[in-house]
């Protein structure tokens, strides 16, 4: 195995611990990474993201096929194989199931931003409609068609899935956007649910913060560096 995809899997088992200690999953939840260049990518096996171990994890391809590891993969695996199949510039997925995005889609208030790390998700963050768990090749397919080109989509009454550069990215921003809902959810309770009461970000301005506190950029810097440090100081029974 490569430095680099020693590295990769340190990052893969990473983003998984912080998911879980931040919030975004409990005993469920999945990020993953594309060994570049390939069909091929590492995800955690199916216990929790908080017990996620850099030399416990499986590297499945995007037909579902597990070429290494030992133990079952996470069932929604799916959600990974398929993005990555239809996103060749996507390195990194993350699949959680944060409260505050969840409570967006059920009372039908579409992400806005409203905040500085809410501006990656500027060009609006796409609804998989359909409530359920995301188990096979054609639900994995159905929401990589909903996400589309975009950074994130939001799956009614269950989570949601973030689609980077890298798993470090992917992990900021599934951070990002679960402090954006959880602002928006803050402020529209505080504006008695008039949602037009919210002064959400112009386009003008949305683009400014998003080049200022992008996940690329925040992955490469202190955003990465303290929720690990944080998902490293604090493991699960630590
Ligand atoms: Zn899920």
């Amino acid at each position: 195995m490569s430095t680099t995809e020693k590295e990769l899997r340190h990052d893969v088992a990473l983003a998984n611990r912080i998911i879980e200690r931040f919030g975004l999953a409990t005993g469920f939840g999945h990020a993953s990474a594309r060994v570049p260049g390939t069909n091929t990518f590492y995800i955690s096996t199916r216990r929790s993201p908080g017990f996620a171990d850099e030399n416990d994890l499986l590297l499945i391809d995007n037909d579902g096929k597990v070429l290494s590891g030992n133990g079952q993969p996470n069932s929604e695996f799916w959600i990974h194989a398929r993005i990555y199949a239809a996103r060749p510039e996507v390195n990194g997925v993350v699949h959680a199931h944060p409260l505050a995005c969840v409570s967006l889609t059920q009372i039908g208030q579409p992400h806005r931003v409203v905040h500085n790390m809410g501006g990656a998700f500027l060009d609006g963050v796409p609804e998989y409609e359909r409530i359920g768990l995301i188990r096979s090749r054609e639900l994995g397919d159905e929401v990589a068609q909903s996400l589309s080109t975009r950074p994130a989509v939001m799956m009614r009454g269950h989570g949601i899935t973030t689609a980077f550069s890298n798993v470090r990215a992917a992990t900021v921003a599934a951070c990002f956007l679960e402090e954006s809902a959880e602002l928006q959810m803050r402020m529209l309770a505080a504006a008695g649910g008039d949602a037009s009461k919210i002064r959400a970000f112009t386009r003008e301005e949305a683009e400014l913060v998003r080049d200022q506190t992008g996940p690329d950029a925040a992955a490469r810097g202190r955003a990465w560096e303290y929720y690990a440090a944080v998902a490293a100081a604090r493991p699960i029974g630590g």
